[in-house]
């Protein structure tokens, strides 16, 4: 996602916490400043691992009390794939209808828009006398790795573990 809009967005939730009289601590603006620097759908411990590097003293209390204010303020997306943790998607500013791959081994997602589908799903939903208000297709995959040596490389190992020296940069 660009730059500016990413800055927008920012400053879209800097409104939404000071409309609620939410005080921006130092702890809440290192996790601000991470989810809308990355184009990333992160767990909430991958975003208090990559929030850690920008301060030290981020608690997982202060991720798991800022993650339910970002999906409401509609800047971040919760998305369930049936683990036992949440994905939080952060793109969906620019594109609020793309759609999901995840390797079910490695857990890496890829994005991907399609009018095709989009009017095959409208299509289908107006046929069954409905209209749609969102739509999102996910899908569970084998990726490249997977499917040529039969295990990925790598696991995603974040959702339980805190551990401080896990090696997942966000680009
Ligand atoms: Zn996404
Ligand atoms: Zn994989």
């Amino acid at each position: 996602m660009s730059v500016v809009v990413k800055r927008a967005a920012k400053e879209k939730f800097m409104d939404f916490l000071a409309d609620r009289n939410l005080r921006v601590t130092a702890q809440r603006q290192a996790i601000v400043d991470t989810v809308f620097a990355t184009d990333q759908h992160f767990t909430a411990e991958q975003l208090l691992e990559w929030s850690r590097r920008r301060d030290k003293s981020v608690s997982r209390a202060t991720v798991y009390r800022t993650l339910p204010l970002l999906t409401e303020s509609g800047l971040v997306r919760e998305m369930d794939f049936g683990k036992d943790y949440k994905f939080y998607d952060p793109n969906y500013a620019e594109h609020p209808n793309h759609n999901h791959i995840i390797c079910k081994d490695c857990e890496k997602i890829v994005e991907f828009e399609s009018d095709k589908i989009e009017k095959l799903e409208s299509e289908i939903t107006r046929r069954l006398g409905f209209s749609i208000t969102a739509q999102r297709l996910q899908i569970t995959a084998s990726c490249e790795e997977l499917k040529k040596l039969g295990a990925c490389k790598k696991k995603v190992t974040t959702a339980k573990s805190a551990v401080a020296d896990a090696s997942d940069e966000p680009h």
